[in-house]
């Protein structure tokens, strides 16, 4: 029978949280220590950039402008 607490985030598996981690709503504190309750090694997760589950921070998208020739995509869109 399961328990109402999850042993498993005081069980040591669980890294704690880094600075980057601050203001995600992932963070649980179990035993005093602030921990993700996704990931077992926030460090690792923030190595290649953002972290894809952090809810505090959204990714910078950029699009690029492109300028089309109206002449040539009006050409264009009538030759298919
Ligand atoms: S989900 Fe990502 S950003 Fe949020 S606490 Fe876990 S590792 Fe940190």
């Amino acid at each position: 029978m399961a328990s109402a607490s999850k042993p498993i985030y005081g069980s040591g598996i669980f890294k704690p949280v880094i600075e980057k981690c601050e203001g995600c709503n992932q963070v649980i504190e179990v035993e005093a220590q602030k921990i993700c309750k996704t990931y077992t090694s926030p460090t690792a997760k923030w190595k290649l950039g953002i972290c894809n589950f952090a809810s505090h921070v959204k990714p910078d998208l950029s699009t690029a402008t492109v300028k089309i020739n109206p002449l040539k995509a009006s050409k264009r869109a009538m030759g298919r």
